[in-house]
């Protein structure tokens, strides 16, 4: 049999990661962000489109007023990009129709189940057009190392993979909107962000394992993101660690992300399913990784280096 995780070490682990992702939800850093979460959300795809026809470069989109509530202002002379506000139906006093550049935001994804009267073109700004305080930073680091332990690994991981019948494909980072990877349970497979660095790789590949292992997307299962995130990004923390990978710079971030107010909490509540889950990825890289060495010393005489354990 593989190695067995010692409880005391996934404690450990466990503890490191709390720790990280509250002392991450304590920082005004953090406040900040949730801050610019909240003002720089999503515009439908149409609108999307529209903005990069007219702005290429665009990252960061808000309107005026949502710039300056994030103590950045729009710099002079500079033109707003022309978007389609939709303007919905009145329905009470506290649900007005709303037309100012600032209110798409908001109207276009509370009221999305209803349908627009009519639209009217209203003004954004990306974010180099505008000066003033910086950004916050995503606390979520990407991991940029191509460790030989990712990379023995990541190999070890897509061998697990298909034995367990689950596809592994590699995709344009720009259909994945942001995302590293996916795992999708209908169709058993898991996609991941193609030339991304191998520590960051590995990990996803292992984050999207756990959700397979954990039973996450399982038809008509009442979902909850935050726990299963936890779940799934815990367990990769987890297993990359046994295998001499350190991903706190991503994993903390990324937790403490999905867990919103709650992520110590969380964490508390999913170290039992982490260590399952991460046990189970563990064995069967060991077994991939103990054929392996068979297969080698039939062939080769000389010893086989030991590998991925380092520390
Ligand atoms: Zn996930």
């Amino acid at each position: 049999m593989g190695v067995i995780l010692l409880a005391t070490d996934v404690k450990e682990l466990l503890k490191r990661l709390e720790d990280g992702v509250s002392a991450i939800q304590s920082s005004d850093e953090w406040r900040r962000l949730l801050k610019a979460q909240a003002k720089l959300h999503g515009y439908s795809l149409g609108n999307v489109l529209l903005v990069l026809s007219q702005f290429p470069n665009a990252t960061k989109i808000a309107g005026y007023h949502s710039w300056l509530a994030l103590d950045r202002h729009v710099k002079k002379g500079e033109h707003g990009i022309q978007i389609l506000v939709p303007i919905f139906p009145r329905k009470g006093p506290s649900d007005q129709t709303r037309s100012t550049a600032d209110s798409v935001e908001p109207a276009e994804t509370k009221t999305a189940k209803r349908e627009p009267v009519f639209f009217k073109v209203g003004y954004v700004w990306d974010w180099t057009q505008t000066e003033g305080k910086g950004l916050p930073e995503h606390p979520a680091r990407d991991l940029t190392g191509n460790s030989e332990e990712a990379r023995l690994l990541l190999g070890r991981l897509v061998l697990a993979a298909e034995h367990e019948g689950l596809r592994v494909v590699y995709r344009d980072p720009s259909e994945l909107r942001g995302a590293k990877g996916y795992y999708q349970r209908t169709t058993q497979t898991i996609v991941l962000a193609k030339s991304l660095a191998a520590d960051q790789t590995a990990k996803t590949l292992c984050h999207e394992l756990a959700h397979h292992w954990c039973g996450h997307g399982m038809p008509g299962a009442k979902r909850d993101r935050a726990i299963e995130e936890a779940e799934a990004e815990g367990t990769a923390f987890v297993v990359c660690e046994h295998f001499g990978i350190d991903t706190s710079d991503y994993t903390f971030g990324y937790v403490a992300d999905w867990s919103g107010e709650e992520g110590p909490k969380i964490v508390k509540r999913v170290g039992a399913t982490i260590q399952k889950a991460a046990q189970t990825i563990i064995n069967r890289v060991e077994l991939k990784q103990m054929k392996e060495n068979e297969i080698q010393q039939v062939r080769s005489p000389e010893p086989v280096a030991a590998i991925g354990r380092g520390r």
